[in-house]
């Protein structure tokens, strides 16, 4: 090796001994005949010492060296005089007697430290560099433990590491493929995995009991802070187990990684129905970091002229707690927010709870002092207290109520990313309306299966289905989801003829499962878990970015290798591929 030591590993007790240090230039600077440089490498810093009076003209080549220049020196270990308790090497230094320089460097575009002066474009563009500030390399050892956790949990419990193919025909879960053209099949294409659901179902016919894999999977779709083109999961399948066995486990992953990765212990994961989520939140992935639950209003409201309430599916509205204060100004700013474009609500109504008890709304035209009490009892509010609330369809509403609770959570301080609050939300539908198609749409995937007893609800009802599905939320992310699946050909093809496929178009495209479950497929279930989302959970970031070393911008491009581009002309001739962009 190049080195005796790494750069974050000498202090007191190695004093006196002649040491050989690599690293990257961090910091320099002069002081009389002395010169001192900060070299770095991934496991710290350490100050090295170059004296005029001991070498001059190894200080003066000391003096040469810039930002992010490779080195290597030899040198004794210091007491130092000047002592830095806050980093391990604090209290020595390197009096070096031997110094090469590996390799130089450019200045780097923006400063290699915590605290950068680089723009976000300007640190994509030059991510290797980004990596090497401790902030974005931390994420990322952060990540690399949890995915060993993960493997040590899942072996102990004899689950299989199993890979599976990349090139595959598509698997329908609700996103857009990526396609790779086939050169040996010309006019022929590949699809990306959205996830390897389809095989891990295939390994469970084959016998393989419990399989898990970290695996890249692709989906097609508009980017958000918590969505990539190319995501990790952590993907697990089952067999001969229930519901209950799947959660009971995959909430043991999960305590585990909170326990052995950053020494929390969290208390039983709460669960709620759906529905509940639904009408308490707004939303099947609430932030249950704080209360705030919705009040429905309808029978409190409604017959006492006021139209906008009497024409609502629903009136439901969220207590702000202390918020009571909130000018004129502040209170346009909320219904400016829920007006807005992507929220979509026609107004808010409002009732302060005044500190001399008095309730004031915004419609006391309609409310009188008797109503408002009712409103109060309603929120359960208290001095202080400011009252919110929205009307219209109800899917419509409790979706703007629930953006309108998350706000006012993070202007009260409620969303506070050291506190985790996991829960289990069950019995979703199996089916989805979709306004654009005008038909059913599976919520989890085709393979989830109905629960037994709603079966017949199939031809009858079919939006109140309900799935043997389930996700995993922390803190308002969806950070898993899977079901008890499917696993014989009769109610796999009931259910591909809800969801609109034609016999003919259902063999085609998954005649391989339902032949698959015609020789002795067990029951089986699984889950996968967003491990993009649960590591930048566990890194306190709002973006799944950077707990990726290589990542997307919203436009899907990588800007460092400058991808996607344009191909050879004599490539897309390999491909039989002509190249018009319309
Ligand atoms: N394949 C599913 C998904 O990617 C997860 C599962 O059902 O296991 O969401």
């Amino acid at each position: 090796m190049l080195r005796t030591h790494t750069c974050g590993q000498l202090n007191i007790s190695n004093l006196g001994e002649t040491v050989t240090l690599c690293g990257w230039v961090q910091k320099s600077r002069d002081l009389g005949g002395t010169t001192f440089i900060d070299v770095r490498d991934r496991y710290g810093l350490t100050q090295l010492v170059f004296n005029t009076d001991t070498d001059v003209q190894l200080r003066e080549q000391a003096r040469e060296l810039g930002r992010e220049f490779v080195v290597k020196v030899t040198g004794k270990v210091l007491e130092r005089s000047n002592k830095n308790l806050k980093i391990p090497t604090g209290e020595i230094e390197i009096a070096v007697t031997e110094l090469e320089v590996l390799n130089a460097a450019k200045i780097p575009p923006f400063l290699i430290e915590d605290e950068t002066d680089g723009g976000e474009e300007l640190r994509a563009r030059f991510r290797y560099l980004d990596l090497r500030r401790n902030p974005i390399r931390n994420n990322l050892v952060l990540r690399s433990k949890m995915a060993q956790e993960v493997r040590k949990y899942l072996s102990e419990l004899d689950f299989i590491e199993v890979e599976t193919p990349v090139l595959i025909k598509s698997t329908p879960e609700g996103a857009r493929d990526f396609v790779v053209p086939s050169r040996m099949n010309p006019g022929e294409f590949y699809a990306l995995p959205q996830s390897p659901q389809t095989f891990k179902q295939l390994l469970m016919v084959s016998g393989f009991d419990r399989y898990f894999q970290i695996v890249k999977c692709f989906r097609d779709e508009d980017l958000r802070a918590d969505r990539q083109p190319e995501f990790t999961q952590i993907d697990c399948e089952m067999s001969f187990i229930t519901q209950e066995d799947i959660l009971n486990i995959f909430e043991g992953l999960t305590r585990q990684l909170f326990r052995t990765v950053k020494g929390l212990e969290l208390d039983e994961f709460p669960r709620m129905q759906y529905a509940d989520a639904m009408r308490l939140y707004g939303s099947d992935k609430p932030d249950t970091r704080f209360g705030m639950q919705f009040v429905e209003l309808n029978h409190i409201v409604k017959g006492k002229g006021f139209g906008v309430f009497d024409n609502a599916e629903l009136v439901v509205g969220i207590n702000a707690k202390g918020c009571a204060a909130y000018t004129r100004k502040q209170l346009d700013e909320l219904t400016e927010f829920v007006k807005r474009p992507q929220i979509g609500a026609t107004g808010l109504i409002y009732a302060r709870h005044n500190d001399d008890g008095s309730i004031k709304s915004s419609v006391d035209k309609f409310y009188n002092e008797e109503e408002l009490a009712k409103w109060s009892a309603a929120f359960e509010t208290e001095k202080g207290d400011l009252i919110l609330i929205l009307a219209g369809q109800t899917d419509k509403v409790r979706k703007q109520l629930n953006e309108l609770r998350l706000e006012i959570g993070g202007r009260l301080g409620l969303r506070d990313k050291d506190k985790f609050s996991p829960l289990w939300v069950v019995d979703f539908p199996l089916l989805e309306w979709d306004e654009e198609s005008g038909r059913y749409h599976a919520m989890h995937h085709p393979f989830t299966s109905p629960k037994p007893e709603d079966i017949a609800m199939l031809d009858t009802d079919p939006g109140n289905v309900r799935a043997n599905a389930y996700d995993l939320v922390i803190n308002g992310t969806e950070i898993g989801g899977g079901s008890i699946r499917i696993h014989d050909r009769a109610l796999q093809s009931l259910m591909f003829k809800h969801l609109g496929f034609s016999p003919e178009e259902a063999q085609k495209q998954f005649g391989f499962l339902m032949d698959a479950f015609e020789y002795g497929a067990p029951p089986h279930g699984g889950i996968a878990f967003g491990f993009d989302r649960l590591a930048s959970i566990f890194a306190g970031l709002d973006s799944i970015r950077d707990v990726i070393a290589f990542p997307k911008n919203n436009s899907g491009r990588d800007i460092m290798i400058d991808s996607p581009s344009t191909i050879a002309e004599a490539q897309l001739n390999e491909l039989k591929i002509k190249s018009v962009v319309s």
